[in-house]
């Protein structure tokens, strides 16, 4: 055995996924067919759950200085994350090259190796493991695997080689993007209508501009020769009138508006995650997020089948949570193509629709979907407002010394935090002791409403509450933390 794990891709879903399968001991290996990092970014930034992510991994530190925003937009029209408790920002201005550098850098201290240059061909999956066939610098090879997981990207090898289907729709528009120096360019950050389409802009740093044009009618056919700069610039002119022909671009690309995602997340030893399980438009940037977040949902549960603890079926719920996350963020694109991309035509709706954005209600279920702040998994019994979404970043303080719940959550185990100071819970979760941390805090902040929070919570490792005492705002009828760690973290030792 190789390894017992194989992440194909070191894209940011593959990195994440590394990171959590080698933050929880796993043996694990990341193969990638790019032998240095392409340096390209498509992505610019990250959203406010994946911010927590990282927090509760301690990473966010390693990203520098950057800028924050509560703000966000559901097809061009402005909301804020800052309805939801807890930090709730976006992160602008890091380009995805850069998140993926950290992503690296974490996997070095965690002793993950990322092979480079070695491209999977061919996978063969039996009762026992999966043979993973690549190509590499030093020839063809066969490495041996447990559990692969298809991290490759929207065109997935590992996808079309274990015989997923991926279903949805097929692209009706080709767009444009050009990041662009020595020329000046109005901003249009959310995107601004024409009557030929929309066309968004703004700096990326640097002197540097990026250009998206959505013409609409540009239905995408076969290329023969790569996206020239020239046909961005013409398609820019015929949608602003601007001529930015001139500038130096020094990334050209282009992206659709297909949808489509994985029938399955997983069959049998093999997972998909991260753009091969999905592809939508990039609308409010959720592909990376959704990405990560899938990462963060699988690699405990991995890990824990690898270590050997796993519950019955714990390795199915990541199909379970994940797909139908996967299907909403295909749904919330699709609509917001047809708002950004519907042109004059869809104006009626984006009016009505900023209208309704006033409301508290509309305001915080659009930013709960684009943000990922309000997935909420299903965790059985109880009715805490709590159970089964993700638990919201907040101060505490444990002997006497001030933390967060998300820094309570580096170690990637499983969290009993004890908000009553309830000796009975650490006697119960004692056969854990293992695979669950148990601590006893108070809220920081006297201002806080405790009723929000029960008495105590078990956090899962990727910082989803699977379970609540009695008490604060919602009852639990099963009284005790048993059998919420049995279902989540397997048997307790004797
Ligand atoms: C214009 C644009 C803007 C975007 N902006 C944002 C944004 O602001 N925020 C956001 O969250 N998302 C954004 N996205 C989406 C985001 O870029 C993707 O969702 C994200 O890159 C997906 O990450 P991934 O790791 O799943 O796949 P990828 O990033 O595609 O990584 C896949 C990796 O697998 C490797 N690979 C492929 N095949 C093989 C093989 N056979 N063997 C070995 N290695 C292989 C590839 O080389 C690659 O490194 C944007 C997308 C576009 C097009």
């Amino acid at each position: 055995m190789e390894s017992p794990v194989i992440i194909v891709g070191a894209g940011p879903t593959g990195l994440m996924l590394a990171g959590e399968l080698g933050l929880a001991g796993a043996d694990v290996l990341v193969l990638e067919k790019l032998a240095e990092p392409s340096g390209e970014s498509r992505g610019l930034g990250f959203g406010p759950r994946t911010m927590e992510v990282f927090a509760q991994r301690g990473i966010l530190e390693d990203f520098g200085e950057f800028a924050r925003s509560s703000a966000g937009h559901f097809g061009g029209i402005p909301l804020d994350f800052a309805v939801f408790d807890g930090a709730h920002f976006s992160v602008n201005g890091v380009p995805q090259s850069r998140t993926e550098a950290v992503l690296g850098r974490w996997l070095d201290r965690l002793g993950v190796e990322v092979r480079r240059g070695v491209e999977v061909t061919g996978i063969d999956a039996d009762a026992d493991g999966v043979d993973v066939h690549v190509t590499a610098p030093g020839g063809p090879a066969t490495l041996r695997a447990s559990y692969v997981v298809g991290c490759d990207g929207g065109r997935s090898t590992v996808r079309a080689l274990a015989g997923f289907r991926f279903e949805g729709s097929a692209p009706t528009l080709e767009m444009y993007l050009a990041d662009v120096e020595g020329v000046e360019v109005k901003p249009r950050l959310i995107g601004e209508h024409t009557s030929g389409g929309m066309a968004m802009a703004g700096p990326i740093g640097a002197g540097v501009t990026r250009v998206i044009s959505c013409e609409l009618g540009n239905e995408p056919g076969e290329r023969t020769a790569p996206l020239a700069y020239a046909e961005v610039a013409a398609a820019w002119k015929r949608l602003t009138g601007e001529d930015i022909a001139d500038g130096r671009p020094l990334w050209v690309s282009s992206f659709t508006d297909a949808a489509r995602q994985a029938t399955e997340y997983r069959r049998g030893r093999v997972f998909l995650a991260g753009d091969a399980a999905h592809i939508c438009l990039p609308a409010g940037g959720q592909g990376m997020n959704t990405g990560v977040q899938d990462a963060a949902n699988l690699g405990w549960k991995l890990a824990a089948q690898v270590a050997g603890w796993a519950p019955e079926g714990l390795l199915d719920t990541y199909h379970a949570e994940r797909h139908p996350v996967g299907a909403r963020l295909l749904r919330n694109t699709r609509a917001q193509g047809m708002l950004t991309l519907g042109g004059e035509a869809a104006r009626p709706l984006r009016d009505v629709l900023a209208e309704l954005m006033v409301y508290d209600e509309v305001a915080r279920h659009l930013a709960g979907m684009v943000s990922g702040l309000d997935i909420r998994y299903e965790m059985g019994p109880g009715d805490h407002p709590l159970l089964g979404r993700r638990m919201p970043h907040i101060d505490v303080v444990v002997a006497g010394t001030k933390t967060t719940t998300g820094e309570l959550l580096r170690s990637g185990r499983g969290l009993l935090l004890d908000l009553s100071g309830n000796p009975e819970l650490r006697t119960a979760a004692s056969g854990w002791g293992d695979r669950v941390d148990v601590v006893t805090a108070a809220l920081a902040d006297p201002e806080t409403d405790s009723s929000a929070y029960a008495d105590a919570l078990l956090i899962r490792p990727d910082g989803h509450v699977a379970w609540t005492a009695s008490g604060g705002a919602g009852e639990n009828p099963d009284g005790g933390p048993g059998e919420a760690l049995t279902r989540w973290f397997g048997r307790p030792r004797t």
